[in-house]
């Protein structure tokens, strides 16, 4: 069977997210748009943006919040 290459909509959970959608077509949240918060960090290049893993709730650069970690979406785990 082939792998589809879709995934969930991190906000609304929407199960059918492309990998050419921009935004969720079900509630409008920006796809893949785990930045960090700071906007002067080197993370953040405006012409290259790096977007964190949708667990990562803190930048591994500077140590700001994730935008999904302020928007509440996801919480930090817990590992034994
Ligand atoms: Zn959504
Ligand atoms: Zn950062």
């Amino acid at each position: 069977m082939k792998e589809e290459n879709k995934s969930r909509c991190i906000k609304c959970h929407y199960p059918n997210l492309e990998e050419i959608f921009t935004f969720c077509p079900n509630c409008g949240y920006p796809v893949n748009s785990n930045y960090c918060s700071d906007d002067n960090c080197e993370m953040n290049d405006p012409d290259d943006p790096v977007a964190f893993p949708e667990t990562d709730c803190f930048c591994n650069y500077c140590g700001s919040e994730t935008k999904y970690f302020k928007d509440g979406l996801i919480q930090p785990q817990k590992y034994d």
